[in-house]
């Protein structure tokens, strides 16, 4: 088996190399290590081999692991899992980003309860860019709205849109679906820029990041790579 430390290695080496295809700036796509289910120890190991930012999507499961971490003041956390109304409190509490924001309602709460002794949290609304099958992520055309009323909220910083394309595409739909959220993003920094930043795209995982890294991706979130195939579905939240 190879190592947490030797896996990042080559999720790095890959993501470089699609960087350096897409003709893109070296350094411009960045790599979240998604860590559900994933233990205190496995998380230590990817940070003492340099890895920073932690993708989490079940805020109990995560809150034990800020808390078993708390030593490693470098760790940067993501929260990357849907989010319902009375998990705001703690994510705004806890997390330096939120990628999956798909409604005004969760919005106003993350808002109003980051502590400002904390920056601006920072916020990507996740979209639904294949629309049937998924039920998260909110839908395009809803989308300008969304971004024009979150882009008002103070303590929050908009940084940009994620996307989750339903499993089973093939490299072309993938790239096209890809596309289609980075198409998104550029129009809204036309029409809205000011509602934030809009410089990030949250996009790729194990299996598709060199098709996202094509369309612009700037974080990769990926798990499998680094960490190895995750135990069957688990109910926590
Ligand atoms: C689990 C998960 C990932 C990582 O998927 P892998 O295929 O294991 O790389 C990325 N994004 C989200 C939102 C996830 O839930």
């Amino acid at each position: 088996m190879s190592s947490i430390a030797d896996n990042i290695g080559s999720v790095t080496r890959r993501i470089q190399k699609a960087t350096l295809t897409a003709g893109r700036k070296p350094g411009s796509v960045q790599l979240l290590a998604v860590s559900k289910t994933r233990s205190p120890e496995e998380l230590r190991a990817a940070a003492d081999a340099g890895q920073i930012a932690f993708g989490e999507n079940y805020l109990q499961e995560a809150l034990d692991k800020v808390a078993a971490l708390n030593d490693l003041n470098q760790i940067e956390w993501h929260f990357i899992g849907p989010i319902q109304s009375n998990k705001t409190r703690q994510i705004a509490e806890t997390f330096a980003w939120a990628h999956s924001v798909d409604r005004l309602k969760i919005a106003r709460r993350l808002s109003e309860q980051r502590p400002t002794s904390l920056p601006p949290l920072n916020l990507c609304l996740q979209v639904n860019i294949n629309s049937e099958a998924s039920k998260s992520g909110c839908a395009l055309t809803d989308l300008p709205e969304l971004a024009a009323a979150v882009g008002e909220l103070p303590n929050l910083k908009l940084r940009g849109l994620m996307a989750i394309p339903d499993p089973g595409q093939s490299e072309s739909e993938l790239r096209t679906s890809f596309r289609t959220l980075a198409n998104a993003l550029r129009a809204l920094k036309q029409e809205q820029p000011e509602a934030g930043p809009l410089d990030t795209l949250s996009m790729g995982m194990s299996d598709d990041l060199e098709a996202a890294i094509a369309e612009g991706a700037t974080w990769v979130r990926v798990g499998t790579a680094l960490f190895g195939t995750r135990p069957p579905k688990h109910s926590q939240s």
